[in-house]
């Protein structure tokens, strides 16, 4: 009989890493990569190109950084690791909510192969929607480390990214990738986020509105 071991001796598996903006992703990421070099262990860095100003690296926001590949189609990351003639033992991705949905069945064939992926990428845009590809790797992940912030409101744990312009919550009109722009992102609980113009059912809006109006009384 097989001991119980949740990951075994058989290599190959997906450890995901997801939260909003300010919970340390990229640290998370960062401090992994760092165990696997006291141990030898190869690793490959990537991550989807969303700006051409972006440097080769991923970077925490407490100054660590990494080199990192850039793609643009998720493929290339096949591409790049069948180039090796050892397949690395890890393979990394940074960002990954910005990359093509294919990106979930490149890190499934990599899996498959014996590679144990680290996928690091923000669960929720900031009108509270999930991304498709986290989601997605969320089901097929082995591991999944969901991180917080803070909520600068109140204090609680922070799990949605809280798009500012001018200083006023983002309209749920305005697109989700806007680089470059006069803008600003911080952290909120449930309670303090606010999409302006984000339509509900009316089910959920009456229900939502009348609970409300009842805890008052
Ligand atoms: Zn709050």
């Amino acid at each position: 009989m097989a001991k119980f071991n949740a990951f075994g001796k058989e290599k190959g598996w997906i450890e995901l890493i997801c939260g909003p903006m300010f919970a340390g992703k990229s640290e998370e990421l960062l401090r992994r990569l760092k165990r696997l070099e006291y141990a030898d262990v190869s690793y490959i860095v990537f991550k989807p190109i969303v700006d051409t100003r972006s440097k080769k690296e991923i970077k925490s926001r407490d100054g660590r950084s990494s080199y990192a590949i850039e793609f643009e189609h998720p493929y290339q990351i096949l591409d790049y690791v069948k180039k090796n003639i050892v397949l690395p033992q890890v393979v990394a991705i940074d960002e990954a909510q910005f990359a093509d949905t294919s990106i979930v069945d490149v890190c499934e064939a990599l899996a498959d192969s014996g590679v144990i992926v680290y996928v690091a990428a923000l669960d929720r845009d900031f009108k509270n929607e999930p991304f498709m590809v986290t989601a997605k790797i969320s089901c097929y992940a082995e591991h999944i480390t969901k991180l917080s912030a803070v909520c600068t409101e109140c204090g609680a744990p922070g799990t949605i990214s809280l798009r500012l312009i001018n200083g006023m919550p983002a309209h749920f009109d305005s697109p989700v990738v806007q680089i470059g722009n006069q803008e600003s992102y911080t952290v909120r609980c449930r309670h303090h986020h606010k999409v302006p113009g984000k339509v509900y059912d009316l089910p959920i809006k009456e229900f939502k509105t009348s609970y409300k109006k009842s805890i008052k009384k």
